[in-house]
């Protein structure tokens, strides 16, 4: 017991996904009994997403010196977003194109199967972010609308000066009692992340050995492409990348196991704001990228895409190609990040292009072993732009670990 209080925290997650594994493997389907443990530690994870985004975003901006600058950074981190995403879809076109994993199969076409569009629009999308109520964006959890609500709230607090004393007190406490709360709950996290990982294997890993193997690997290989592209992105802008993905290895591992990256948000602006992020920049960068960015998933539901059109035997052209791309970061946009929802939005992207939504039965077999990698690297990604922009704005703190040779 005492050793095991001793040993960091990453340690011990580390520790319980070992035995996840060997839990799934010995368990089997068995190990299905073993996921409410790990559902009960990602409700408690997703119950601190509002609780904390709110006062801490609302308290760092009112904190910060110039909140103009805020704006700056924010656009820069919006934009780096979308061209990292656009990024993971080529990437995906290159390596779905040239490795061809659905090629071999021949599935007939399912009989009469109709395109309809997507009835949302972008503009849409951009209305449906101001809210009318902001206590039904709270409630209904809309994090880009909530973002909204307390930007603004953030901002007008700044302007206020000294008359906003309380609430500005207020709000920071609020954010150091979030803290605490999510401190105490991710020391479930171990329990929480080996049962996930327990059923993961136990339920969904012997799937991986049927003629679906080759489609995940090219995904599992997909995956680790991004991070090398993370990787070179952050040395040539001298962000040192070992000091990154250590201080990244909580959020790493919450993500890989749960599969949600809304799971994971608090725990990912305690890591960026640990490399020197400023709080309300952080939270800004990891709340917005957890709506708008998910690079992990673009590449998936591209690469998904060519899958099933090899399965049918059909050949995308490069138009409808270049349209998977767009529509995967159009998709990932609105997009919630939890389990299932890069497979569950598929459809979507296979309509654009005219092909059946029944494609998505084909790969659901092995989604979630697909999700794990995807949700990963959405999470990493979200951190390694906050960062990246905060550097090239200056508003990393001169001592952050990540300028340390
Ligand atoms: N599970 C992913 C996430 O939470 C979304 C997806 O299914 O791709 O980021």
């Amino acid at each position: 017991m005492k050793r095991w209080t001793q040993m960091s925290l990453p340690n011990r997650i580390l520790f319980f996904i070992v035995l996840g594994v060997i839990a799934g493997l010995v368990l089997g389907p068995n190990a299905q009994k073993l996921k409410p443990v790990g559902d009960v530690f990602v409700r408690l994870v997703q119950m601190m997403v509002i609780l904390l985004v709110t006062p801490a975003l609302i308290s760092g901006m009112a904190e910060l010196e110039d909140p103009k600058k805020i704006g700056r950074v924010g656009v820069k981190i919006a934009v780096i977003f979308i061209l990292t995403t656009v990024v993971a879809g080529v990437l995906a076109l290159l390596l779905g194109n040239i490795l061809g994993p659905g090629r071999g199969f021949e599935m007939a076409l399912p009989e009469g199967f109709k395109y309809t569009k997507p009835t949302q629009t972008m503009m849409d999308v951009f209305v449906g972010i101001v809210p009318k109520n902001p206590i039904a964006a709270f409630a209904q959890g809309n994090l880009l609308s909530i973002l909204f609500v307390v930007l603004f709230m953030g901002f007008a607090l700044a302007s206020l000066k000294d008359t906003g004393r309380v609430m500005r007190s207020f709000f920071a406490e609020w954010t150091q009692l979030s803290m605490k709360m999510l401190s105490w709950i991710m020391e479930l996290a171990p329990f929480g992340a080996g049962a996930l990982l327990a059923y993961s294997v136990g339920v969904h890993g012997p799937k991986v050995l049927g003629p679906l193997g080759l489609f995940v690997l090219v995904v599992y290989l997909g995956e680790i492409l991004i991070l090398v592209e993370y990787t070179f992105i952050m040395l040539f802008s001298g962000i040192n990348p070992v000091r990154f993905f250590k201080t990244m290895i909580k959020p790493m591992m919450i993500s890989f196991t749960t599969c949600s990256s809304m799971a994971t948000l608090a725990v990912n602006v305690e890591a960026t704001e640990e490399m020197g992020v400023p709080n309300g920049v952080a939270t800004f960068g990891i709340t917005l990228g957890n709506v708008i960015n998910m690079d992990g998933t673009a590449l998936y539901q591209a690469l998904a895409v060519l899958f099933v059109a090899q399965v049918y035997g059909l050949s995308l052209p490069l138009a409808s190609q270049i349209m998977v791309v767009f529509m995967a970061s159009v998709v990932t946009i609105s997009m919630v990040g939890v389990p299932g929802a890069g497979t569950a939005t598929l459809g979507l992207l296979l309509m654009a292009v005219g092909l059946p939504v029944e494609g998505i039965g084909l790969v659901l077999a092995v989604d979630r072993i697909c999700d794990m990698p995807r949700t990963m690297n959405n999470v990493i990604g979200d951190s390694m732009v906050t960062v990246l922009s905060a550097k090239t704005e200056g508003l990393l703190a001169k001592d952050s670990i990540l300028l340390k040779k």
